[in-house]
């Protein structure tokens, strides 16, 4: 039987920290669906730089030709989508401490939704711990470089936004 994990979050935009998750995650699981989740929070902030549909057209772009890894947007409960979408496991990064509480809370609400779905917790990857795509945006929008951060169509997207001055 196949394994499938779902990787929630916002990706706004999507950030070599998360990419590193993904691809650590696929030693474990057969299939993971990135899914654009726009019942966060954050998601709903004014701060968001790239919408729902340019997110998503970034994560696929990052990983055409890796047939293991499918995304997917999701506007209700992650543990609806889960439920809906024969889903065995979220997987969530953690960074920092700080990452704890709210990702502990999280987990626990979700498995008072849905018992039937595990959360998978992975440590970020070597030198990515400051990686987050709400720090990347302020130093993008002061003019600092976040090319080492973040994959090349998302580079490439970010200076399209600077560009045109392009912010919300
Ligand atoms: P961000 O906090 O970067 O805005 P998202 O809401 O898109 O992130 O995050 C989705 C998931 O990815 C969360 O579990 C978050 O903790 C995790 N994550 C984000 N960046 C990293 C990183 N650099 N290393 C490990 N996990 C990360």
């Amino acid at each position: 039987m196949k394994t499938r994990a779902i990787y929630p979050g916002s990706f706004d935009p999507i950030t070599n920290g998360h990419i590193d998750i993904i691809r650590r995650s696929l030693k474990v699981f057969d299939e993971v669906v990135v899914v654009v989740a726009m019942n966060l929070r954050k998601s709903a902030q004014k701060g968001s730089w790239f919408s729902p549909d340019e997110r998503i057209a970034l994560i696929r772009e990052v990983f055409k030709g890796e047939k293991r890894v499918r995304v997917d947007l999701c506007d209700g409960l992650i543990m609806d989508y889960a439920r809906k979408n024969k889903v065995d496991a979220v997987l969530r990064g953690l960074r920092a401490a700080s990452d704890f509480e709210s990702e502990f809370m999280m987990a626990a609400i979700n498995r008072e939704l849905n018992e039937n779905v595990e959360t998978f917790f992975m440590m970020t990857g070597k030198n990515l711990f400051f990686v987050s795509s709400t720090v990347l945006k302020e130093v993008a929008a002061f003019g600092g470089s976040i090319r080492e951060y973040v994959p090349a169509p998302v580079w490439a997207a970010v200076k399209k936004k600077l560009k045109g001055g392009d912010f919300k």
